[in-house]
């Protein structure tokens, strides 16, 4: 989308400045493919988290776990900029393998009285097409003392409807082995919600548009209350992403949508400040519901 604003902005500048956009463009992407390599054998590219909440109760149901980069003349560049580019040169799998082995890693510091803190990490379709992926999260799960039911890999609906023959296999293995899978930015894609049945999710996330749009667009709400009642009936977690207001939370209440995960609770986090917006967010939540029972 990017690339075409530039391209439509340009294109009205004249051709030269057209064909200096385009240029610059893969000059940038060329750069950055060089770049990431070194920053993902330099242990460069971050994780951050953010916590995923009960709507009625507060409690925290786990945490996601999303990539960064911080390039030093770029800035901060979007997962959506170099997911791809890390697909197209190879280094896919390295990168999914670091922010896995992170993620694990906090899950199990960040222990409850039930175990390891819930976790869930994006997957690209391109990492599922790897037929010895299975086996590399048995071993991260091991060597971090996770469980599996404690970990969900979230995948777009787009890339589950599009490249499910070839993802199958992974997905059946992944699920076998007890890992948990979320559809994610669900409502997007096909809407042909057949695959519901056919594959084994146990979550689904509504995607932030529809979140944000329900409280002023009516066709928005509807499609929250229908993804709510198929998700029932099929008997899969729904995930409300992108909460920025209260008056959401409020909404989303009303329809017994059991989670959100979104700005108004927090950003994500590096790794030191999620722990201690955990800490914080656990003892305010324990002083209301002591309040809220006579208590201190
Ligand atoms: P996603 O998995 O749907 O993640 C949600 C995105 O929404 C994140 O953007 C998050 O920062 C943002 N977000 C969360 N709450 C709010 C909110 O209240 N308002 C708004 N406006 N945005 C919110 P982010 O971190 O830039 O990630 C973008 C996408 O990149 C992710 O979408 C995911 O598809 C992909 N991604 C991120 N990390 C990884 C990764 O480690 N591996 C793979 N394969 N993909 C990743
Ligand atoms: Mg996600
Ligand atoms: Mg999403
Ligand atoms: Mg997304």
């Amino acid at each position: 989308a990017d690339g075409a604003t530039r391209q439509a902005k340009t294109a009205a500048d004249g051709v030269q400045l057209y064909h200096s956009g385009l240029e610059s463009e893969s000059l940038r992407r060329i750069g950055l493919a060089a770049d990431l390599r070194r920053a993902l054998d330099r242990g460069r590219l971050e994780v951050h988290f953010q916590p995923k909440v009960r709507l009625d109760t507060g409690v925290v149901l786990g945490a996601e776990a999303l990539v960064r980069w911080p390039h030093p003349t770029f800035g901060l560049v979007a997962p959506e900029e170099f997911i791809p580019i890390a697909g197209s040169t190879g280094q896919l799998g390295a990168l999914t393998e670091m922010v896995l082995d992170e993620a694990l890693r906090r899950s199990a510091e960040w222990a409850g009285e039930d175990g390891p803190l819930p976790m869930a990490v994006n997957l690209s379709p391109r990492t599922l097409a790897d037929k010895d992926f299975p086996d590399k999260v048995a071993s991260l799960l091991e060597r971090h003392g996770v469980a599996p039911e404690r970990l969900t890999f979230e995948i777009t609906e787009d890339d589950v409807v599009s490249g499910e023959p070839r993802l199958t296999p992974a997905l059946d293995r992944l699920h076998e082995m007890g890992v948990r899978l979320s559809v994610d930015d669900f409502g997007t894609g096909y809407s042909s919600l057949a695959y519901l049945r056919r594959l084994p999710v146990q979550e689904i996330k509504i995607d932030l548009r529809f979140v944000q749009g329900m409280a002023t667009d009516a066709d928005d709400r509807a499609i929250v209350e229908a993804v709510l009642g198929l998700a029932r009936h099929f008997a899969i977690d729904v995930v409300a992403e992108g909460i920025e207001a209260h008056q959401t939370v409020e909404e989303l209440r009303e329809l017994h949508c059991e989670a959100g995960q979104g700005y108004y609770f927090s950003r994500p986090l590096p790794a030191d400040r999620f722990a201690a917006w955990l800490d914080h967010w656990t003892r305010l939540r324990l002083a209301r519901v002591a309040e809220a029972c006579g208590g201190t």
